[in-house]
C-alpha cells in the first residue's frame, strides 16, 4: 500500500492551457521574429503530439486596470493608450512596434496570467501554460521596449500574492534574454524571488552582478548549452529555491536559447526544457506549493519553438 506522500507523487497534474486569438492581432514591422506565427507553431505541435486532449483549453479573458496598476505606473499605461495608432505602426524603441490591435492582444496576454492564479487557487490546477503574446519580461513598470508591454508573469505573480494573500512566489525566467522588466518590478518587494538566466554580455545589456540577494542572475557566455544550464539549475536555483520556500511558481518561458535559435548564441536542446520543466514539478510539490504558472516569453524558430514548449508542457501535466 503506498503513502499518503507516494500517492501525492503519482498524481498527474491538472494541467491547462489559455491562449486567445486576439494574441495573433498584435503586429510589428514586416518579417518581425515575434509574430503571430509563435502562437501557432505551439498550438499547432500541440495538436500533433496528441497531448491535447490531456488539456484543458481557455480562452484568455482581457486585463482588468487594478491588475495592470500592481506592476505598472498609469501615467505609464495612459502613454501607450496613447501611442497606440489608428492605423500603420508606431516605433517603441527599434525593434519594437505598436499597431491598432496591440494593446488588445497585450490585454489577453496579461489577463491569461490572472486567469491562470484563478485556475490553480479556485479550480485546482496545478499547472497552467499561457500561450499568449506579446510577451512580458522586457516591460518595466514605466518603460515598454524589447518587443514588451504589459509584464505579464509580473501581473500575475503580483496578483497572487494580492488577491491569495501569499507570502512568497518565485518567478524562474530561462529566456536567452535577461528579464530586466522584472528585475525593474520587483527591485524593492522582499516577496519575491527572482531567477534569470540569460546570455550576456547581450540584449538588454543588464548587469551580471546584483545588490539585491532576491534577484538571482546567472550570466552564461555565448554558446553555453545543456551543461551550463543544467549547473545553473542544480548549483544556484534549486538550493535558492529550496530555502526560500515560494508558495508559487512562475515561469517565464522563452525558449530563444534553443542551439536553433539565432536571436540568441546559447544552445540549449529540446530536451533541457523538458528537464529542468521536470526539477521545478518535482520542486513545487517537495514545498507544497499551490501550483505553476508558466507564459510564453521569447522563441523564435517555429520549429525549435514548438518542440521545446511542448517538451515543457509535457512535463507542467506530467504526462
Ligand atoms: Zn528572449
Amino acid at each position: 500500500m503506498n503513502s499518503i506522500e507516494d500517492n501525492l507523487n503519482h498524481d498527474a497534474m491538472t494541467t491547462a492551457i489559455i491562449s486567445h486569438t486576439d494574441c495573433r492581432r498584435h503586429k510589428m514591422a514586416i518579417g518581425h521574429p515575434e509574430d503571430a506565427s509563435r502562437i501557432d507553431a505551439i498550438s499547432e505541435r500541440l495538436l500533433a503530439s496528441g497531448l491535447e486532449y490531456s488539456l484543458d483549453y481557455f480562452d484568455a479573458q482581457a486585463v482588468g486596470l487594478p491588475h495592470l496598476l500592481r506592476v505598472h505606473d498609469k501615467e505609464y499605461l495612459s502613454s501607450l493608450d496613447k501611442l497606440q495608432p489608428s492605423e500603420g505602426l508606431v516605433n517603441v524603441d527599434p525593434d519594437t512596434q505598436m499597431s491598432p490591435q496591440t494593446l488588445t492582444a497585450a490585454s489577453r496576454a496579461a489577463g491569461a496570467g490572472i486567469q491562470a492564479v484563478d485556475l490553480v487557487f479556485n479550480d485546482n490546477y496545478h499547472a497552467v501554460f499561457c500561450n499568449v503574446r506579446p510577451p512580458g519580461h522586457h516591460a518595466k513598470r514605466r518603460e515598454a521596449g524589447g518587443f514588451c508591454f504589459y509584464n505579464n508573469i509580473a501581473v500575475a505573480a503580483a496578483y497572487a500574492l494580492d488577491k491569495f494573500k501569499l507570502e512568497r512566489v518565485a518567478i524562474i525566467d530561462f529566456d536567452v534574454h535577461h528579464g530586466n522588466g522584472t528585475e525593474d518590478i520587483f527591485n524593492d518587494n522582499q516577496q519575491v524571488m527572482f531567477f534569470s538566466l540569460f546570455q550576456h554580455p547581450f540584449f538588454p545589456y543588464s548587469s551580471a552582478t546584483t545588490a539585491n540577494p532576491l534577484h538571482i542572475k546567472s550570466p552564461l557566455r555565448q554558446g553555453a548549452g545543456s551543461e551550463e544550464f543544467r549547473r545553473v539549475v542544480r548549483e544556484h536555483w534549486l538550493p535558492e529555491l529550496l530555502a526560500y520556500q515560494p508558495q508559487m511558481l512562475f515561469i517565464s518561458a522563452g525558449f530563444d536559447a534553443h542551439r536553433e535559435d539565432d536571436l540568441g548564441g546559447l544552445t540549449f536542446e529540446d530536451d533541457d526544457y523538458a528537464w529542468v520543466t521536470n526539477q521545478l514539478v518535482t520542486l513545487s510539490k517537495q514545498l507544497n506549493c499551490h501550483g505553476i504558472v508558466s507564459m510564453l516569453e521569447g522563441g523564435y524558430v517555429s520549429g525549435a519553438l514548438g518542440r521545446s514548449c511542448v517538451a515543457h508542457i509535457k512535463e507542467l501535466a506530467e504526462i
